[in-house]
């Protein structure tokens, strides 16, 4: 099999490639993969370092939107798995363009190359965010699309792109949208590495707003594992939440990383919201929980390893802030 991973030099695109190539998918052993990434500031090659030289990686740098290039790494693929986004909502609010550039038209040459090349199967990684805030309860995937940030906006513009390609051409398109992620090698300007790079540096964490909004979390290696799942036993044209089922105001969140480092209320500097911000984000996964997924990663045991990834990574996270 040949799986091209777009938008695999980063934060979930890398951990996903790094489990493939380390045998960790039963059945995928010998998967060939092509990462295809643009090196944005959000990507970087040191996120495939353990895999650099593995026989079964071959790495393109490009962009997902240069459908001349598409056109010649495209061809001979089984299987297109696409991560690569522009994923900071604060970016989005700052400037919007470049999000609906790589966001919605990416996706659109990316899936018409699918479909040009005749791609068996098409995976686009979307986000919990295309349903917006929900009050009480938890979004399943029928739920209507209400994205309230211009990145969430612009994923639900890829999420119906895909829907299209599979019910006008029949292309085998399906969508996973996860709850907020963590793990090692996510960018510090991210709210867990940003708080934990702060705090290593004894430097008082910006929490927005009054810190009541909440959040699903859901460590990195579950959710490429839900990936990986969706591709052995999901359905074409179907939508696959996933969520951790953990809920924690960004508060708690905070809290519990203040009590890994030992430290108290004297570190958090409350800043003004964000704007938009939506105040509740929660999924339903009956769906993907049905067809075998459960979350391995319990979080504090996740969250201390993140601490300690940081610490033992500072090369790493060092250049990037
Ligand atoms: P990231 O910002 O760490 O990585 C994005 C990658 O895409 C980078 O390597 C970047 O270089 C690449 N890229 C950006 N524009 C490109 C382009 N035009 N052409 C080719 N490559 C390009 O993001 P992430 O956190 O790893 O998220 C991956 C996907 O998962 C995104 O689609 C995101 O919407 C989705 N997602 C993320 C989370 C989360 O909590 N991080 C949760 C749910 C869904």
């Amino acid at each position: 099999m040949r799986i091209l991973v777009a938008g695999g030099a980063g934060f979930i695109g890398s951990h996903y490639v790094r489990s493939l190539l380390s045998g960790r998918y039963p059945g995928a052993e010998d998967a060939q993969v092509t990462v295809l990434d643009k090196l944005t500031y959000a990507g970087t090659l040191a996120n495939l370092g353990p895999v650099e030289d593995h026989p079964r990686h071959t790495f393109v740098r490009g962009d997902i939107t240069d459908v001349r290039l598409l056109n010649d790494v495209v061809a001979g693929h089984d299987v297109i798995i696409n991560f690569a986004a522009e994923t900071h909502v604060d970016r989005s609010i700052a400037g919007p363009g470049d999000f609906v550039v790589t966001n919605v038209h990416g996706t659109q040459a990316l899936l018409q190359a699918a479909l040009d090349a005749n791609v068996r199967t098409f995976i686009q990684v979307s986000t919990d965010e295309v349903y917006g805030s929900v009050a009480v309860g938890s979004w399943t995937e029928s739920e209507p699309l209400q994205p309230n940030s211009p990145y969430s906006a612009a994923k639900a513009g890829a999420d119906l792109l895909c829907r299209a390609y599979h019910q006008t051409y029949g292309l085998d398109v399906r969508v996973t949208r996860c709850s907020n992620n963590y793990g090692p090698y996510q960018h510090p300007e991210k709210v867990v590495p940003l708080f934990v790079t702060n705090l290593i540096d004894g430097r008082r964490v910006p929490l927005y707003g009054d810190g009541r909004h909440v959040r699903e979390w859901l460590h990195v290696d579950d959710h490429c594992r839900a990936v990986q799942l969706v591709l052995d036993k999901g359905s074409a044209g179907e939508v696959y939440n996933i969520g951790g089922g953990l809920e924690l105001t960004n508060r708690e969140l905070t809290e519990r990383l203040l009590a890994l480092f030992g430290r108290g209320a004297e570190m958090v500097e409350y800043v003004p919201d964000r704007l938009g911000h939506d105040q509740r984000y929660s999924v339903d996964s009956g769906k993907i929980r049905a067809i075998g997924f459960h979350p391995h990663v319990p979080f504090d045991e996740g969250l201390a390893d993140v601490v300690r990834w940081y610490r033992d990574h500072q090369n790493w996270w060092r250049r990037l802030t």
